[in-house]
């Protein structure tokens, strides 16, 4: 069956002398892959269309297995992400996680927006740390496994100060910080954003301007909640901690 949709290409594989297989993030059909004939051919359209990244419009002929592309258009190149290899780390590390966290033929327009919002973020500015919270704590959500950050994990309650505990899996009132002395404290305002980040889009918040301390902080509690409970390795994730260290 022919259908239309919009996709981001997730990554690409070689398939033969000429062709490859693509895999797309779409709007109507979730993730799929699907081969796409001539693409390694570098002056064929199909080759322009099916680099990473790319935002686009796709006709495809789904398929429950290999799907094929009959055609694509590209609705925004995003190609400044290529043409840096920090975008590009960024970029690579939302996709894979993207890939990791969602199954195969399972629409969601809310994470496929928020994806391309993030993406297009990147794409334009110089620094993308907190969408790229914001967007991480809606795929765990999506994963299954978010944090709970609007109120006690334990009690319920919202009394502030809030700690957040990788053990227990979110934020710690007063009288429940005990219970796990590993506990890290939270200013009000940094316990909030944690809320912002999981409950609002990218493109209703403007710039949230976040002290370097604090983003650390932040990046530093989801990096160990991640590998307390995400489950999949990443590799892109490595080379960002690599560039890190550069800087
Ligand atoms: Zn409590």
């Amino acid at each position: 069956m022919l259908e239309k949709m919009q996709g981001i290409v997730m990554k690409t594989q070689d398939y033969g002398e000429s062709h490859k297989i693509v895999t797309i993030f779409s709007n109507k059909a979730g993730k799929i892959s699907a081969i796409a004939k001539g693409a390694k051919k570098p002056k064929s359209r199909m080759a322009a269309v099916t680099q990473p990244f790319i935002f686009g419009d796709y006709f495809v002929y789904l398929n429950s297995g290999l799907s094929t592309i009959q055609q694509g258009d590209v609705i925004d190149s995003l190609r400044r992400i290529r043409e840096d290899i920090i975008k590009t780390a960024y970029a690579s590390y939302i996709v894979e996680m993207t890939d990791k966290l969602t199954d195969s033929h399972s629409p969601d327009q809310y994470v496929f927006n928020q994806l391309y919002q993030t993406l297009n973020w990147i794409a334009e500015h110089e620094d993308a740390d907190i969408p790229i919270m914001m967007y991480e704590l809606k795929l765990f959500k999506k994963g299954g496994f978010a944090p709970t950050v609007d109120k006690c994990v334990n009690c319920g309650s919202k009394n502030e100060p809030f700690a957040f505990s990788i053990a227990e899996g979110g934020l710690l009132c007063p009288e429940c910080k005990h219970i796990d002395p590993n506990s890290i404290a939270l200013l009000n305002n940094l316990a909030r954003l944690f809320h912002v980040f999981s409950e609002v889009e990218l493109e209703r918040v403007g710039t949230i301007s976040v002290k370097p301390g604090n983003k650390k902080l932040l990046r530093d509690i989801l990096d160990a909640y991640y590998d307390q409970y995400g489950g999949y390795y990443l590799k892109s994730k490595r080379f960002l901690k690599q560039l890190d260290k550069l800087e």
